[in-house]
């Protein structure tokens, strides 16, 4: 029996296990993978307090400081939670593991979205990628094409120019919905063509990618492009349908919290890019898994609890 299971290893689970560890709250974090989202960014500037690094050099420092505070990670998927009468949760896995604990925090964040289209699943990993940052340099003097017209794309699309050497940058409107100085270095560049009006249609090869085939979307012509990679950076997802029966979610399906990342269910929270809260930043998800954490630890102290809210 846990104090508290953790349901994700970004950093607002990483740093939600820091506080619990330090309120000696037994802990463990159930994820498959750690480091969540920050694993992908490439050199991150904003992070106060730190000389700029890779994304996954700051998570494994957040990995060592809930470890050093003696949180367990337990990795695997969960598939369900059920409340139980006694008031704790059984927290099933899709590998038929099964954790109690007294609360759980949700810090599950979000998934890169994905096309849905012929030979995306096939080739994943083979030349197509949801991953610029882990994936770039594969394509050393290569030709690729970016899917998407949001930061994400853009922003793929000039870290593929340190490689590539051609990058086709696909968008389905005419018009980028990133940040204006990024669409003008994207008009700017050399190496990268737009192809705007545009949706892909199917990824084909032998072992590994070698076609894109795109549909203007206004002109239904079809045209086949020589790529050797498909970088694909159309968003993102949440998968909370796990939990819908069990909390409140808004029409997104993110988790409803409140400013102490309660959810509609006592003894569950929720921190990070799964709620409610606005602007998905590392720091934001960090300073909410704090809460989250301390939250806990009154919920579980109840009356006995020696912290107070606003620390007076
Ligand atoms: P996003 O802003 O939601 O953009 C997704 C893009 O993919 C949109 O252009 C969308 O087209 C397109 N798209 C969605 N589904 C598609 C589909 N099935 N087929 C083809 N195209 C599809 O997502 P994001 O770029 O990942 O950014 C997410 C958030 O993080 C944003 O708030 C963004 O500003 C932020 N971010 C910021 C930075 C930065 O500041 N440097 C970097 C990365 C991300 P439509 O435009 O037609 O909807």
């Amino acid at each position: 029996m846990y104090d508290v299971l953790i349901i994700g290893g970004g950093a607002a689970g990483l740093t939600a296990a820091l506080y619990t560890g330090r309120k000696k709250l037994k802990t463990a974090i159930l994820t498959i993978d750690v480091g969540g989202q920050t694993l992908l960014t490439d050199n991150i500037e904003n992070y106060p307090g730190v000389d700029p690094m890779q994304g996954a050099n700051l998570m494994s420092k957040f990995r060592e400081q809930a470890e050093k505070f003696g949180s367990e990670f337990i990795f695997g998927e969960v598939d369900h939670i059920i409340k139980k009468e006694d008031g704790n949760f059984q927290l099933n896995l899709s590998n038929g593991e099964t954790y109690e604990s007294k609360t759980v925090i949700l810090a599950s964040g979000k998934t890169a979205r994905k096309l849905g289209i012929p030979g995306e699943a096939k080739f994943m990993g083979r030349g197509v990628s949801t991953c610029a940052t882990c994936d770039a340099a594969f394509f050393n003097k290569k030709t690729v094409a970016v899917i998407g017209g949001g930061n994400s794309a853009m922003d793929a699309a000039i870290l593929l120019e340190k490689f590539a050497d051609k990058i086709y940058l696909i968008h389905r409107r005419d018009e980028f919905r990133g940040d204006e100085i990024t669409v003008d270095r994207i008009n700017n560049s050399k190496k990268i063509e737009t192809v705007l009006d545009s949706i892909p249609k199917e990824v084909s090869g032998e072992d590994i990618v070698e076609k894109l085939v795109v549909e203007n979307v206004k002109t239904n012509e079809e045209d086949e492009l020589k790529v050797d990679g498909v970088f694909i950076e159309i968003g993102y997802e949440l998968k909370t349908d796990f939990v819908e029966k069990l909390v409140e979610l808004n029409e997104i399906g993110e988790i409803k919290v409140d400013d102490r990342c309660r959810t509609s269910l006592p003894g569950f929270f929720a921190a990070g890019d799964v709620t409610t809260v606005p602007f998905k930043q590392t720091i934001i998800s960090a300073g909410e898994g704090a809460k989250a954490g301390l939250e806990v630890y009154r919920y579980i102290q109840g009356d006995k609890a020696n912290i107070s809210i606003d620390w007076k």
